[in-house]
């Protein structure tokens, strides 16, 4: 089986399984907001991945006080799995598991295969645009890690908007405002005609990532007396990175997604290696250890009781009938 087919794979399940996940937390919705009437669900917790910004102040106050935040834990630990797994394996997530991402490629599949269009963006103009994903990124560490006091990020953690947050992201995308939709629907064609526009310059939890793996254990290597200089590998390469001019591909857009090394026509040519190419793993061995990784340590979450939040239903039965009171504090 291509690598690239058992990415894809692995895409579609996952996409699936979180549409099945949200379908789930509506029905939670449902029960909570009729105050109980409505047949009860458990709610999923993996909605809470969903919540970013709400997870960085988790792992603030984690940092700072020890304390694992008890509202939406999962969110904490699915962002926790993200980071820790770039160091070892790049943008993984990005390639192999972020719902976005694959929808990014799947537009971008559209376009080649019905339309000969291709912005390209010439160097300079993109080279900016991918400063604003680092921007907003900065933007967001100076409020978060360096403006607020842990007074405030407390105070945010336990505050009724923070406790229904993914409820109200439930109902933003519900009920979704002309405004929105009409920015929803620009990034979407801007993603089909400019690949993977969203990823490459807007996303700050992507610039996150792409800091990390400069650290990251594992890189692409190329094997310069092996390579024909045949350009397969840049043409396949979804961070638009030259594989072919580099001995070790250290870009922060690496993803890790193994295009390169499932296109190169030379056995051994492009590798996903480590320890100066000492410690060479096989692909699919690289995709199962990133994989198994990223949910055994999810796994290890459920099970030691870093998953599961403590807000009580009878508080969700309070507040969810007045989301439209609860503003960010
Ligand atoms: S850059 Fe952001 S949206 Fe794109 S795949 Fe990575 S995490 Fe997902
Ligand atoms: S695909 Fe392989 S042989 Fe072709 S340019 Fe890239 S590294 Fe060299
Ligand atoms: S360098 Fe290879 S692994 Fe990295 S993003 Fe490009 S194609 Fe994927």
């Amino acid at each position: 089986m291509h690598i690239k087919n058992l990415r894809h794979t692995i895409q579609i399940a996952l996409t699936l399984f979180l549409l099945y996940t949200g379908w789930q937390f509506y029905k939670f919705v449902l029960h909570v907001q009729s105050s109980g009437s409505a047949p009860f669900i458990d709610k999923p917790a993996a909605v809470e991945g969903f919540l970013p910004i709400s997870a960085l102040l988790g792992l603030k106050q984690w940092l700072l006080t020890g304390i694992y935040d008890p509202i939406h834990p999962a969110g904490l630990t699915i962002f926790l799995a993200v980071l820790l797994t770039a160091f070892i394996f790049k943008k993984g997530f990005c390639s192999w598991l972020c719902p976005i991402g694959a929808l990014s490629e799947l537009l971008t599949g559209f376009r080649i295969r019905y339309s000969k269009t291709n912005i390209k963006i010439p160097g300079i103009l993109d080279k900016s645009l991918m400063s604003i994903k680092y921007l907003l990124l900065a933007f967001f560490a100076k409020v978060i890690i360096l403006d607020m006091s842990l007074k405030d990020v407390q105070a945010f953690l336990v505050s009724p908007y923070n406790l229904v947050a993914d409820i109200k992201m439930l109902y933003f995308f519900l009920d979704i405002g002309k405004v929105t939709a009409i920015v929803l629907l620009v990034l979407v064609v801007l993603s089909i005609f400019i690949k993977q526009f969203w990823c490459r310059y807007l996303c700050p939890y992507g610039a996150l990532q792409g800091l990390l793996s400069f650290l990251s254990l594992f890189k692409i290597n190329r094997n310069r007396d092996l390579c024909i200089n045949c350009g397969s590998c840049n043409k396949s390469c979804p961070g638009m990175i030259n594989v072919s001019e580099k001995q070790v591909v250290n870009s922060p857009e690496c993803t890790g997604c193994l295009n390169c090394i499932d296109v190169c026509p030379i056995e051994g040519c492009v590798t996903v290696s480590s320890f100066r190419n000492k410690l060479n793993l096989k692909p699919l061995i690289f995709a199962g250890t990133f994989v198994g990784t990223f949910f055994g340590l999810l796994l290890i979450a459920q099970l030691t009781g870093y998953w599961e939040s403590t807000v009580k239903l009878e508080t969700l039965y309070r507040l969810t009938p007045h989301l439209d009171l609860l503003k960010h504090p």
